[in-house]
């Protein structure tokens, strides 16, 4: 067979990139430009090693959800995990809730064709592959929500509705639950550096003040947090709720993002079962404003952007 020079495919989709390069800085690792993957590194140990399918899809998915202009993610093996414990698990309802949005989001307007294009923006909807998008769609277009021709698909009016009924519940809503201590010394670390990152990040943050101590949760929370898209848990002040709030969110299958004081974290104050996720362990409200913001942005793609109605 002989060495042949030519570039290897994509490790994360088995298909051309658009580039693949070696690091220069010594590292023994790719540098990958992909239409599908987006821009990634990842190292030699792992394309040696090989990923399994299980991984890829969701690997693929992370990478090309990294907004643009953000510093492109690496892959080494002691990272894998960690990172697809980051993407979403979106049931089959919610996977086509979050095509119809990606749809909408990506079309000009009323009537005109969405430019997401199935062969190669998969990995946005966190989908195995185009064929599983292309089922999604023809379920879309059963239900009324899109219609198409051989040119490509397009809201219908219904559609448009089915979006606007779904930004306002359920993990394609723009609200984020806040889990966290109620606690005068916590109000600085909300109102600098929680709250605001979560609307920069074009969300809507919510959090249900109530007197701690009543040690149970009730309904309105449990409903509340079934409405959110994804939750943000700060662990400060080891409060029982917040432990048990993140864990009604996991049992949904959603996202939980995991903050805690350096200071507690570092004291391996927090309970045990916790400790394996990947904590945001910000040292300033700074810290905690600028890299909560990152997180959402890599979690959540691009963001809802400013969706409005057309027409
Ligand atoms: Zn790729």
């Amino acid at each position: 067979m002989g060495i042949q020079p030519t570039e290897p495919n994509c490790p994360l989709c088995d298909a051309p990139p658009n580039s693949m390069w070696r690091d220069r800085g010594g590292r023994d690792a790719w540098y990958v430009d992909c239409v599908r993957c987006g821009r990634f590194s990842i190292t030699d140990m792992v394309v040696i090693n090989g990923l399994e399918p299980t991984q890829k899809a969701p690997l693929s998915a992370f990478c090309r959800r990294v907004p643009r202009g953000a510093e492109p993610p690496t892959i080494s093996s002691n990272n894998i995990t960690k990172l697809i414990s980051m993407i979403p698990q979106y049931t089959p309802p919610e996977k086509l809730d979050s095509l119809l949005e990606r749809m909408g989001r990506m079309s000009a307007g009323l009537g005109e064709y969405t430019t997401f294009d199935p062969a190669k923006d998969y990995p946005l909807v966190i989908a195995k592959n185009a064929g599983e998008v292309n089922f999604l769609t023809r379920e879309l277009q059963r239900r009324g929500y899109v219609d198409g021709t051989l040119e490509g698909f397009y809201l219908t009016s219904s559609g448009w509705e089915r979006l606007e009924q779904i930004r306002k519940s359920g993990p394609t809503s723009n609200r984020v639950f806040v889990a966290m201590w109620f606690q005068e010394s916590m109000s600085l670390i909300y109102d600098e550096a929680i709250a605001p990152a979560i609307r920069e990040s074009g969300y809507d943050p919510l959090r249900i003040d109530r007197h701690e101590h009543v040690n149970r949760i009730d309904d309105e929370i449990i409903a509340q947090i079934r409405r959110s898209r994804f939750m943000v848990a700060d662990f400060t002040g080891q409060r029982y709720g917040v432990y048990f709030e993140a864990g009604i969110m996991l049992g949904l299958g959603r996202t939980v993002i995991w903050m805690c004081d350096k200071k507690e974290l570092d004291g391996e104050k927090l309970h045990f079962d916790v400790r394996q996720f990947n904590f945001i362990d910000y040292e300033s409200v700074q810290d905690a404003r600028k890299r909560l913001y990152n997180r959402i942005l890599a979690i959540e793609g691009e963001g809802p952007g400013q969706f409005e109605k057309p027409g």
